[in-house]
């Protein structure tokens, strides 16, 4: 079973945090214990767009050897569990990569799902999530420059003994969606398992410190990112909608008879 999930891409800026933050929230609130972590050590994030950027044990000490990883697990928002990195210099040059794997094993009997935010870039410590993670999803942007980004990572990966399971297409237009979705799988030799809307609400969402699929959760956003982690989760689509219905059937009777009661 896929647990251990990286969120890659080949340069920056792509949407791989804010994938990782609201799949990661998605995932817990269909049920799934769902940890996030942020492994870009040298440019943490994670945190600063969730309100933890100011805790006293993050990733940076656990790989330098001073904290366990219990230490530098965090409450996030929806029931998500969070490990930051942290934001000094000095923590990073002493955190060593190569101790994400043992890091990972104390998380993984422990969870349904674990996503990696990873580091761009081709760097020592952008090569161990590829390698380590039981799939890595690439997080395309809707040009060329970042399909061929994605294509180098897709090979790194495979080199480093990684596995690229899909292909997360971010900031789409709705006149573009379905090209760019046949392109990427064509170019990149992997499936596109969804595509994700360009949406002001990820700048609101972002500055309010709190996820966009709580924020604006019936936004077309949202609602991508629900279908995406609905097909991680093994939630059949069938299933989320009738979750939906029922509610509507719900709040519609609540409506109906509320005066009769
Ligand atoms: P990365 O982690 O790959 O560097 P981020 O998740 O930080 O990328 O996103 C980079 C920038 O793009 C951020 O300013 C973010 O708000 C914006 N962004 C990401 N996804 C979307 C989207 N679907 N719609 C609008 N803006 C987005
Ligand atoms: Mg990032």
């Amino acid at each position: 079973m896929v647990k251990v999930l990286t969120i890659a891409s080949g340069k920056g800026g792509t949407g791989k945090t804010t994938v990782t933050i609201n799949l990661g929230t998605m995932l817990a609130q269909y049920g799934k214990k769902t940890f996030i972590m942020d492994a870009d050590i040298g440019m943490a994030n994670v945190g600063l767009l969730i309100g933890l950027d100011n805790v006293p044990v993050t990733l940076h000490e656990v790989l330098a050897g001073k904290a366990s990883i219990q230490e530098a697990i965090y409450d996030g928002p929806g029931g998500l569990k969070v490990i930051p990195s942290g934001i000094s210099l000095q923590g990073f040059q002493e955190a060593n990569p190569e101790r994400l794997k043992d890091v990972l094993k104390d998380i993984v009997d422990r969870c349904d799902f674990l996503l990696i935010d990873a580091p761009a870039g081709i760097s020592r410590d952008g090569v161990i999530p590829l390698a380590v993670a039981d799939g890595v999803i690439l997080v395309v942007n809707p040009e060329l420059s970042s399909i061929v980004d994605a294509l180098k990572t897709k090979i790194l990966t495979e080199v480093v003994g990684g596995n690229v399971i899909g292909v997360i297409v971010n900031r789409t237009s709705p006149e573009n969606t379905e090209y760019v979705v046949q392109k990427m799988e064509k170019v990149l030799g992997a499936n596109v398992i969804g595509s994700i809307p360009d949406d002001p609400g990820v700048k609101k969402a972002a500055a309010a410190k709190t996820p966009i699929v709580l924020k604006y959760p019936l936004s077309d956003f949202s609602r991508s990112v629900k279908r995406i982690a609905a097909k991680l989760a093994g939630v059949q689509a069938a299933e989320t909608a009738e979750v939906s219905s029922e509610k509507f059937v719900d709040r519609f009777a609540r409506a109906l008879f509320r005066g009769k009661r």
